[in-house]
Formats: structure tokens, sequence, C-alpha cells
């Protein structure tokens, strides 16, 4: 999947949680840091790709792709499992809560934030013809739906014409459907 339909599923995804499982209480701070988090979080899977762009945030930040892609020597390995997500909300757990003033921010609708978009670029990727290594190191690919043939391929146009528009569509009716709790949600920030 294309980074474009990866920012647009992990918006999507957000509000979908939010929307069946709406927070407790919210503030300003906490609404923008957990939507870009979303937004982040579904991009830092594919950080072992070179031209991620994440990396053009660094200083020379491409030369420090193709580094860091050497370490991780194939596109799609442990960021696509099951043990690299464990390893990323450990990490999160440990840097967001010494990071973060609490005070302002609540961290655990942050982390949720950020690991639903790491969840959702899972998934989008799940559809596509290589499959997740879920059991990574164990090479087995897995998929929606299981027969490699009949998935997607990134970056062509049925991820463009289909898919993406699809998103969008989705996360309209979504938000005309759960127009109340959404706007509770929202009421939760103003006061
Ligand atoms: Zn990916």
């Amino acid at each position: 999947m294309t980074a474009r339909t990866h920012d647009a599923f992990a918006l999507a995804s957000l509000i979908s949680v939010a929307a069946f499982f709406p927070p407790a209480s919210l503030n300003l701070t906490t609404l923008i840091v957990s939507v870009i988090g979303a937004h982040i979080g579904g991009l830092i899977p594919d950080m072992d790709q070179a031209g991620n762009r994440l990396w053009d945030m660094f200083p020379s930040g491409n030369s420090l792709g193709r580094i860091f892609r050497r370490i991780f020597y194939k596109h799609r390995t442990i960021s696509h499992s099951l043990i690299g997500v464990f390893i990323f909300y450990k990490f999160l757990e440990f840097v967001v809560t010494r990071l973060i003033n609490t005070s302002f921010i609540d961290p655990k609708l942050l982390i949720a934030g950020i690991i639903i978009g790491y969840l959702s670029h899972l998934l989008a990727d799940s559809f596509t013809e290589e499959g997740l290594p879920l059991l990574f190191p164990l090479r087995i690919a897995f998929g929606i739906p299981p027969i490699k043939k009949i998935r997607i391929k990134t970056g062509q146009w049925f991820e463009n014409l289909v898919i993406y528009p699809a998103i969008w569509i989705y996360l309209f009716s979504l938000i005309q459907n759960k127009k109340e709790v959404l706007l509770e949600i929202l009421k939760m920030v103003k006061s």
C-alpha cells in the first residue's frame, strides 16, 4: 500500500475506534497529538523503506534510511509482525510516559492513537499480494483473502481507484451514522 492509502486508512481506523469505543474524557491537546500519532503510527511499519516520508523529517534522512534499510535487509519483516507490534508497544509505553507532560496529554489515548495507526497499516498491507510475515522470524505470509493471486498490487489502479476512494466513502458514512457519539466526543474537548 502507498503512504497515501495508509494515511487515509489510519484516520478512518482512529475515528472508527473512537466512534465504537469513545474515550471517557478528552482534551484538545490529547485529541491533536492522538490524530498526529495515528498518522505517524501508520507510517512507522514502512520505515524499513528508505523512501519513507518519515525519513525526510531528519536531516540527510534518506541516507539514514538507506542504512536502516540495510539493517532490516528486506522490507516487511519484523515491523510487520506480531512480535514487532509487541516490542513497539512496550517501547511506546516506556517512552511516552517519560517524555510527555501527563497533565496536558493523556498518555493512554496517545499510545492508543499510535498503535491504532500501526495496526491499521498491518491490516491494510494484509490485502496486498506480499501479505504479512505475522509470525516473523518464521517466513509465512498471511493475507486477506488467503489466496495470494486475488490480493491487490501496491500502488496500482485497484488501490488508487477503488480502495482509496472506498476508505473516504466509508469514513463519511461512518461520520454520518455515528454523528451523535462523535459530537459527544467533540463536546468533551470543548468543555
Ligand atoms: Zn507496510
